[in-house]
């Protein structure tokens, strides 16, 4: 077992009381999210008016015109149901061990602004802990925030966004002890190291994509990168980001769209470890409508949003967004619906936590995490993977990646490891611009498509270790 009733001081975040307050696991239904209308319940409480749970407050609204959940729970229950689900997607899913170094991608909206707040509860609650244990032998993970300024792309006057940087420092310095740096990230940065014109180049690399919706695209995978780029150079093993339910469920919809079936399930999941950092979705089962409500509940107190990125509104992505808006409006079990069903999908191998192996972690969070993390035979691996937007690639992807084999054009070599969507919506049509295209490219991406190769062989190496050790393992 992890731990005792009495008193859990190993900072491992589940003990006997949260295994009762926990509600029902992500990967089932929860009543709140998933019950389908915002039943204005036929129940004896509600009929008086009480919120459901503690039976005392009125609900936060009284009409159920909301996401459901406003007009069965008063404010603190409404508010401690949304940080149950993020407590049960971090503790089941072992997203964060006390030795750990969390960095909060933080854009200055409402999920992004709930994560950081949760995250941050956590933390405060395992330095309690600490404080009051004796021995204190436990350490507190830390607690870091990254925000990607990408005003290079989207120009804001520089008055608005010193006022906007301010606002996220003040946010930051805000939250009590302990202390957390605010790390501000412009995303030409991703090129620091192979320019002197770092904007310029950026400007370059996507003035060669003419679609819409693969700049856009590109421009996400641009943000991963100087998130994981910040997060190694600043000594943070976990990356946390806020993609709540809405966001999944509009990702599914459009990869689909867009051709990316094979490697969709990799990007859906609550660990996705493909990067040197492995990222971490424990807002999953949060509706985007839910965290919007908590900001405006906490209001102009302490979770005040701020939105600094103004990008326009055009292409497959913004049109699914708006078309899976409406289909929340309409029914607002939708989203929940998409993120389950495609959830049944087999994930990738490295949608789990890599097995901790620093002697300083208590023995029971490492065995829970055992416990808890993904069977290699519950899931796909993957030998090679897209060179612009980091997808593992399908065999018939790679059958395009053998036959330019013969080409000694590293351009080509390039855009043949890319897979077919990227090659479609994002690698420029004819061969000099693909050129040009690839001599803009982050050289650490380039770096890393050459690395693939090798890495396979540790992978390989990796599982037949595992395969090795199950015999003498001590939990049986
Ligand atoms: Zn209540
Ligand atoms: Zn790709």
């Amino acid at each position: 077992m992890a731990c005792s009733a009495s008193g859990c001081q190993s900072n491992c975040y589940r003990n006997e009381e949260d295994d009762r307050e926990a509600p029902t696991p992500p990967t089932q239904t929860t009543p709140s999210s998933s019950s389908g209308e915002p039943t204005p319940i036929a129940n004896g409480n509600h009929s008086h008016g009480l919120c459901l749970k503690c039976k005392a407050n009125r609900p936060i609204s009284s009409s159920s015109s909301g996401s459901g959940d406003d007009a069965r729970f008063c404010g603190d229950c409404f508010r401690s149901n949304l940080f149950g689900k993020f407590r049960l997607a971090v503790t089941s899913n072992a997203m964060i061990s006390p030795t750990d170094r969390v960095l909060v991608a933080f854009s200055g909206g409402p999920s992004s602004r709930v994560a950081l707040q949760f995250v941050h509860e956590m933390q405060h609650k395992a330095q309690q802990n600490f404080d009051a244990s004796r021995d204190r032998s436990l350490p507190v993970f830390g607690v870091g925030v990254a925000f990607i300024d990408e005003s290079a792309v989207f120009p804001v006057p520089s008055c608005e966004a010193a006022e906007g940087i301010e606002g996220m420092r003040l946010i930051v310095s805000n939250l009590a002890l302990p202390t957390k740096e605010l790390l501000v990230v412009p995303i030409e940065s991703v090129f620091s190291s192979e320019s002197s014109n770092e904007k310029n180049q950026l400007s370059k690399l996507l003035d060669a994509v003419t679609d819409a919706t693969g700049k856009e695209d590109l421009l996400v995978h641009l943000r991963m990168l100087s998130l994981q780029k910040t997060a190694a150079e600043n000594g943070y093993n976990r990356l946390v980001l806020g993609s709540c339910t809405s966001r999944i469920a509009s990702h599914v919809l459009s990869a689909t769209v867009k051709g990316k079936g094979y490697s969709l399930p990799a990007d859906i999941q609550y660990v996705d470890a493909r990067w040197n950092v492995p990222v971490v979705l424990p807002l999953r089962d949060c509706h985007a409508e839910e965290l919007n409500m908590l900001c405006h509940l906490d209001g102009f107190g302490s979770l005040k949003t701020i939105e600094l990125i103004k990008s326009p509104c055009s292409g497959i992505n913004s049109l699914v967004s708006s078309f899976v808006k409406l289909l929340q409006e309409e029914n607002p079990s939708r989203q929940s619906t998409i993120v389950r069903t495609a959830g049944k999908l087999t994930p990738f191998h490295f949608n789990r936590i890599p097995e901790i192996i620093d002697s300083n972690v208590p023995l029971a969070t490492r065995r829970r995490q055992k416990r808890y993390n993904l069977k290699a035979n519950e899931s796909i691996s993957s030998e090679s993977f897209c060179p612009v937007c980091n997808s593992p690639l399908s065999r018939s992807d790679l059958v395009g990646t053998r036959n330019a084999g013969s080409s000694c054009k590293l351009s080509d070599l390039f855009s043949a490891a890319c897979c077919s969507s990227c090659q479609f919506q994002i690698l420029p049509k004819d061969p000099t611009s693909v050129e040009n295209f690839y001599t803009h490219f982050p050289q650490l991406l380039v770096s890393r498509a050459k690395q693939n190769k090798s890495e396979n062989l540790n992978l390989l190496r990796a599982q037949i270790q595992d395969c090795l050790l199950s015999d003498s393992e001590d939990e049986t």
